[in-house]
């Protein structure tokens, strides 16, 4: 019986700041709600960015 792999998806990570669209990543679906502090391009800085789907 083959096995599933982890479903991926394609999310955006966007700016919680400005609302910048600024990095693209795969990730599981459980980690959907994830929070990062990305480098925002458009504010020279670095913020948190939250996962939104593509
Ligand atoms: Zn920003």
């Amino acid at each position: 019986m083959a096995k599933k792999k982890n479903p991926v998806e394609v999310y955006q990570l966007i700016c919680k700041d400005c609302g910048g669209r600024n990095y693209a990543a795969r990730l599981k679906k459980e980690h959907k709600n994830l929070e990062l502090t990305k480098y925002c391009p458009s504010e020279r800085k670095h913020t948190p960015h939250k996962a939104k789907k593509a």
